[in-house]
């Protein structure tokens, strides 16, 4: 593979469009320069539609591929987290074709580096391959706080399978992250957060409304959950605040952290948020198909924008998708928020992602040096392909 040039309708850098430029790569795939086309020489690859830098899946759970099509839509979250806990034991090897399916349909669709939760080691295998780029999020759950050592203990052991995955390759980061706000006890939180130091964490927040519903009141469809868990809640008391306004107390406020959904969140949270945390430390990642997927409901995203909030994509697994491809993510926000620039939805898609999983020095832009991949968008954004 030798020198590549690339040009197309639109340009984009990962940051913004840039006018009738060429983007030039190394026989290593890596960004050589972004020259003026008159300068550009000959030999030039011509495309319709828009270049961009690889995109970047900041949530996914890479293990749940099996369960495609299994769960109804539209069922709200109580019900869906029931249904995954019933569906996601198959036999071992039905589990690990449909994960190497779905890193082939990341791969095409141009995603090129993954957040993805772990609760299992099932897909240690398919990352060896080191086609795609992971931060593996090994999550744990437990709302017993007599649960809270076991849990964090299978956490650590799992967490160390993946760090020895790397077998003299690129080695694999790796956080133990929470789950949710009402999956994980005190004591739990605390060993969390205790393991994490300054690491990057990720968790599910304000999903659906029955979570700040549970905080602030003590009350909802969590209630029901808890009861058919059998689980004997009487240590928990409502602190009469929403659940991000509850737990993000507990984190240092340099923690980086990753937001997944904010389907719920509000301006008051949001206004909270910028008084406790140094707020460049966090990331609100949308995943608007699985929102839809799950409960219909899309977050407010012209809301989060304010301020310059720094939001991300996600796909969610094949469990609330029809399909990994951060495209089609894009598609629905334009959709549903006409007015948000092509320039935002592809920063959130590329940059922006790679920041967030702290890859940056590697992914996102066409900067000399790096390698972030090459894509061409659609320009209505119906779909993308890979060039490099
Ligand atoms: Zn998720």
């Amino acid at each position: 593979m030798g020198y590549r040039k690339f040009k197309a309708d639109r340009l984009f850098d990962g940051y913004r469009f840039r006018e009738g430029e060429v983007l030039v790569t190394d026989d290593g795939g890596r960004v050589a320069d972004l020259v003026p086309a008159g300068d550009a020489g000959d030999n030039i690859e011509q495309y319709n539609g828009i270049l961009s830098p690889g995109f970047i899946n900041c949530h996914c759970h890479l293990e749940l591929s099996h369960m495609k099509g299994l769960i109804p839509e539209g069922t709200g979250l109580v019900p869906f987290v029931g249904q995954v806990m019933a569906g996601r034991s198959k036999p071992e090897d039905e589990i690990l074709a449909a994960i190497d399916a779905a890193e082939n349909e990341m791969y095409d669709n141009g995603i090129v580096a993954v957040g993805d939760i772990c609760n299992t080691a099932y897909t240690i295998d398919c990352k060896k391959g080191q086609r795609l780029r992971y931060y593996n999020f090994i999550e744990v759950s437990g709302f017993d706080p007599a649960l809270a050592e076991m849990r964090f203990e299978t956490a650590k052991e799992l967490s160390a399978r993946f760090e020895f995955a790397a077998n003299g390759q690129q080695p694999m980061p790796w956080s133990i992250v929470p789950h949710s706000p009402y999956s994980v006890s005190g004591p739990l939180w605390e060993k969390i957060i205790h393991n994490a130091g300054s690491k990057l964490l990720s968790i599910h927040n304000q999903e659906d409304p029955a979570e700040n519903e549970f905080f602030e009141k003590k009350e909802g469809a969590f209630m029901g959950l808890y009861e058919k868990m059998k689980l004997d809640i009487h240590f928990f008391s409502a602190s009469g605040k929403s659940s991000l306004r509850t737990y993000l107390t507990r984190l240092p406020a340099s923690q980086p952290l990753i937001l997944v959904h904010n389907v719920f969140t509000s301006a008051e949270d949001l206004l909270y948020v910028e008084q406790l945390t140094a707020s460049p430390s966090i990331y609100w990642c949308l995943c608007p198909r699985a929102n839809r997927y799950i409960s219909t409901v899309l977050p407010d995203v012209p809301l989060l924008m304010q301020q310059g909030r720094r939001i991300v994509f996600g796909t969610d697994s094949l469990a609330s998708n029809h399909r990994l491809d951060i495209v089609s993510e894009i598609s629905l926000v334009r959709e549903f928020y006409p007015a948000i620039a092509d320039s935002d939805l592809l920063t959130w898609a590329t940059s922006n992602g790679a920041a967030a999983l702290q890859l940056q020095d590697e992914f996102g832009s066409f900067e000399k040096g790096k390698k972030p991949g090459v894509v061409l968008v659609d320009e209505h954004f119906t779909g993308a392909n890979r060039l490099l």
